[in-house]
Parts: structure tokens; C-alpha cells; sequence
């Protein structure tokens, strides 16, 4: 038996990286999908993947920052399933600088994204899954929300946001049968990281413990695991997959 077999998915950020690899997962283990996505084009195209595995899917593009677009994705999980199980609230984005050069429109479009599109998210995916009194929420973090980082303080900050809501979420809604969990990511080989030199992602990986870069998959397993009844007395943890970055 596959672990997510009629279970109604709804993934943020997954026309690549992280996303795309967890979209590519859910339907491998028979999830019916959702995924929500700025990129239209490439989100068609991990759609079809999807489909290709024999999963039931919807693309629906749109942008995390905008409660129209989860109110949307939840809308057309209800229309075609009646059902919505699971969020991955994974989108995310970057604007680095150090903080005395930080303008205040790169703050504030990382907050967008990475803390408000998750509070959208989570929002929007609560409504059906406390009306059923069932449902798993993960939550992307980092280990950056954990110990913060050279040249990324609106990062560090939406991502330790994350990790406050997700604490907060778990004991507002784990009474009314919904868990909810965060994961935080090392450093993981997507696009996000590609443009990283490659002397400072040598130096990244000398880092780690495990002597490599997480592959998009590694936190996909994590996604799915806090996702799948295999977890079901956890919530309100923040799950780390950084190869042993932080001990
Ligand atoms: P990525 O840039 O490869 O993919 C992010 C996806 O999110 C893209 O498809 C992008 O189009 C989408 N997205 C961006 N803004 C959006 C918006 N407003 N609305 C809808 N979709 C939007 O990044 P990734 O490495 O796969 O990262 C996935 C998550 O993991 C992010 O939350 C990121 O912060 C987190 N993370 C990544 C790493 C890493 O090393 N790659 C480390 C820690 C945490």
C-alpha cells in the first residue's frame, strides 16, 4: 500500500527544487496533488511528471504572497476531492545582502513570501482539515532560522517566524486533530543554491559532517514523513536535514 494513497496534497514552490522533487515523491506514494507555483510553465511540466506516475494532479499557478491564490488551490483541491489532507507550505526565496545595505522592499519581499505566503497557506488549509478534524501541516524553516546567517537577516528572521507559527499551530490545532511540524534544511543543491560560488559551496560542504550537499530529495523524505501517519504522535517539532550542520 502506498503511504499517501487517497490522500489530497497541496504543495507550495514545486515547479523546482525542493518543491518538484516533493510533488514527484507525494505522487510516487499515490497522493492526489495540488501545486501552486509563480512559474506556470515549469509547473505544468512537474505536473506532467506527476501525472506520469499515475497521480491525479492540478497545477495552479499563482503566488504564495497572495491569500486569492491559496484560497484558489484550496478551492479547486475541494471542487475535484472534497478533501484536502496535507499542505507543504515550501516556497521560498532569497534577497541577500548584509544587513547595513539591506533596503527595506528586500525585507519586506522575503517576508512576503517566506513568512506571510505561510501564514496564507496555513490559513487557507486549515478550514477543510478542521472541518474533517484531520490534517498534517509542514512547514519549511532552515537552519538559518536557527542560528542565523551572514548577509541574510530578513531570512533569518521569516524563517525563525516559521518556526514560532509552527509551535504556535501545533498547540492551537493539535486538540482538533491536526499536526502541525517544520523542517529545516541545511544547505540542499536546488537552484536556490546554484548561484552560490563554488568556493563558498566548498566551504559549505567542508561543514557538514556527511561531506556533501543535501540533495532536493533528502528533504522531500522529510516532508513526507512529517506528512504520513508514520508520524502521527509528532507535532511542533522542527525537524533538521542538514547532514549534521549544526551539532
Ligand atoms: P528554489 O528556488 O529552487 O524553488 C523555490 C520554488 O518556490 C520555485 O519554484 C519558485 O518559483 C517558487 N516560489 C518563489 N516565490 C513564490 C511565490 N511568491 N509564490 C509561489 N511560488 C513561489 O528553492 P528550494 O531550494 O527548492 O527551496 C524550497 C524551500 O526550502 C524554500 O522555502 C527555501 O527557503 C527552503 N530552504 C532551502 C535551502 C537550500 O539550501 N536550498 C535551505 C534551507 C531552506
Amino acid at each position: 500500500m502506498k503511504r499517501f494513497t487517497d490522500r489530497v496534497a497541496l504543495i507550495s514552490g514545486a515547479a523546482q527544487g525542493i518543491g518538484e522533487a516533493t510533488a514527484l515523491l507525494f505522487a510516487a506514494q499515490g497522493a492526489r496533488l495540488v501545486l501552486l507555483d509563480l512559474h506556470a510553465e515549469s509547473l505544468a511540466r512537474v505536473a506532467e511528471g506527476c501525472a506520469a506516475q499515475g497521480a491525479d494532479v492540478i497545477a495552479q499557478p499563482g503566488s504564495v504572497a497572495e491569500r486569492s491564490a491559496w484560497d484558489a488551490a484550496v478551492a479547486a483541491a475541494l471542487a475535484r476531492w472534497q478533501r484536502l489532507d496535507i499542505l507543504i507550505n515550501n516556497a521560498g526565496i532569497t534577497r541577500d545582502a548584509r544587513f547595513e545595505h539591506m533596503g527595506v522592499e528586500q525585507f519586506d519581499a522575503v517576508i512576503d513570501v517566506n513568512l506571510r505566503g505561510v501564514f496564507h497557506g496555513a490559513q487557507a488549509a486549515l478550514q477543510p482539515m478542521l472541518a474533517a478534524g484531520r490534517g498534517a501541516i509542514v512547514n519549511t524553516s532552515s537552519v538559518v532560522g536557527l542560528h542565523g546567517n551572514f548577509g541574510q537577516t530578513n531570512y533569518a528572521a521569516a524563517k525563525a517566524g516559521v518556526i514560532g507559527m509552527t509551535k504556535t499551530w501545533a498547540r492551537e490545532f493539535g486538540p482538533r486533530g491536526i499536526r502541525v511540524n517544520a523542517v529545516a534544511p541545511g544547505f540542499i543543491a536546488t537552484p536556490m543554491t546554484a548561484a552560490v560560488p563554488a568556493k563558498v559551496t566548498e566551504k559549505m560542504t567542508a561543514a557538514v559532517p556527511l561531506q556533501r550537499l543535501g540533495a532536493p530529495e533528502d528533504i522531500a523524505n522529510a516532508y513526507a514523513f512529517l506528512a504520513s501517519d508514520e508520524a502521527a504522535y509528532i507535532t511542533g517539532t522542527v525537524l533538521e536535514v542538514s547532514g549534521g550542520l549544526s551539532m
